[in-house]
């Protein structure tokens, strides 16, 4: 039987019938199937509403960052991540910033932008004219589509606009400027555009193809700011080495991507957690990383009068409390309630916090004893539990590989051997 992947209806079946028609594709046993129906804290009724052609939920570990003192405040920082040492190095480096007051955070509140494109325009700088003369209107057809988001106090606030040169000929583009309030607001937002669409064509004669929000969130930018004191970090030496690591980065894209990877690992683990878009969210800070046209650091390290560290991060976060998955998964409910955040904002400027933290866990580690050392523990026990081992023998084989500095399946196996043997 030749086997398709071409499956019409896929779509109108249950999860389980689902489940059985990918059993049959890919041979699973009745222990994969049991394996993936187990959905834990997300109904299968519940996951099924969330996306299409749902057969099982894929759980991600979800670990708490302690000592996180932000704008004098107490959090406690759940990440839903799967790299092991990304927890611990966070409520490290958080520990180190209370010793000189924590975090401090600020933010540009929550701005996202609305792209609405528009070519064929014979003049297109009189039309960016036209356009701006009809502000008003335009913000108000906007608006008119959220009532609830007006009264939350949130809505289309202003607009520019610019003429760009594309291959395709130039181009007119809108930009609305929507405050988002406690929403992510992509779908607020892409409302907004399609809505405004036929004013703008109406009033430049131009076809409106593209009616989308920006990822690069430049008026949703969050900040957070710690000083590090030289001693708790370990000396001046460290110091100095972080600060090298830092000037690295900022000079080669090699290294950047390496250094803002380190940062994500923060922010992407407390985006998910909390149920948010991690591609929308990453999108943003690489592209805001780049907006200079080359690409930078997220954090800035630099030494003050005194011989401190002092680290900066600014990135946009477009993040919600309400809408997506936040409001609806019940994992992501119990984040937000753990974190105890109050705004969109709030959540933003903690992760932002989150981030500096873990830069600085990952470059204090690169530049003293490199992180394998502390990253090998957990590995060492993921790769026992590979070769099989399970209970108590998991932390008996992985001891005994980091003590080797072998840190192998294969050498996981023969010790598993010798253990069991025993
Ligand atoms: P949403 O439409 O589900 O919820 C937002 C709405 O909630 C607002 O429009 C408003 O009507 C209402 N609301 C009630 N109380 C509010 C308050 N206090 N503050 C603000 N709004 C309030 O969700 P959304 O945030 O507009 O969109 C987020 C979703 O869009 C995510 O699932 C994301 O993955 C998805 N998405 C993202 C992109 C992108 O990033 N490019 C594109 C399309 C869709």
């Amino acid at each position: 039987m030749r086997r398709t992947s071409e499956i019409s209806g896929f779509y109108k079946l249950t999860p389980a019938e689902r489940l059985k028609v990918v059993k049959e594709f890919a041979n699973l046993t009745d222990d994969d199937v049991r394996t993936l129906q187990s959905t834990g804290a997300l109904p299968i009724d519940q996951a099924n509403r969330m996306i299409e052609n749902v057969i099982g939920v894929m759980p991600v570990t979800l670990g708490i960052a302690v000592n996180f003192l932000i704008n004098g405040r107490d959090y406690l920082i759940p990440m839903a991540i799967e790299e092991p040492s990304v927890v611990a190095a966070a409520g490290n480096a958080a520990k180190i910033a209370r010793v000189r007051g924590g975090f401090t955070t600020s933010s540009t509140g929550p701005v996202m932008i609305g792209q609405i494109q528009t070519a064929g325009v014979k003049d297109p700088h009189g039309a960016r004219m036209a356009i701006f003369a009809a502000k008003n209107q335009i913000i108000e057809k906007a608006n008119e589509q959220d009532p609830v988001l007006v009264s939350s106090g949130g809505g289309a606030r202003d607009l520019d606009t610019k003429v760009i040169e594309t291959q395709a000929g130039s181009m007119v583009i809108t930009e609305l400027f929507v405050d988002c309030r406690d929403a992510m607001g992509a779908n607020a937002v892409n409302t907004m555009a399609e809505a405004v669409a036929p004013i703008i064509e109406a009033i430049t004669g131009g076809r409106v193809y593209l009616r989308i929000i920006s990822n690069l969130a430049t008026k949703r930018l969050m900040r957070a700011r710690a000083i590090f004191e030289k001693e708790a970090l370990g000396g001046e030496d460290v110091v100095d080495g972080i600060i090298a690591a830092y000037a690295f980065a900022a000079a080669d894209p090699f290294r950047c991507a390496t250094h803002n990877k380190g940062i994500m690992n923060g922010v992407t683990a407390v985006v998910l957690a909390t149920g948010n878009d991690t591609r929308a969210v990453e999108s943003g800070a690489h592209a805001y990383a780049s907006i200079t046209g080359r690409y930078r650091p997220l954090t800035t390290w630099e030494k003050n009068s005194d011989g401190h560290l002092v680290g900066c991060i600014e990135l946009p976060v477009a993040v919600g409390l309400i809408g997506g998955a936040t409001a609806v998964h019940p994992v992501a409910k119990l984040a937000k309630k753990i974190l105890g955040v109050k705004t969109a904002t709030e959540l933003g400027e903690v992760i932002a916090a989150v981030g500096l933290a873990q830069n600085l866990a990952a470059l204090r580690a690169l530049a003293t004893g490199g992180i394998q050392r502390g990253h090998m523990k957990l590995h060492a026990r993921n790769v026992a539990a590979m070769a099989g081992a399970a209970g108590n023998i998991v932390d008996r084989v992985a001891e005994a590989m980091v003590k080797e500095r072998k840190i192998r399946l294969d050498r996981a196996r023969e010790l598993l051997d010798q253990l069991t043997k025993k």
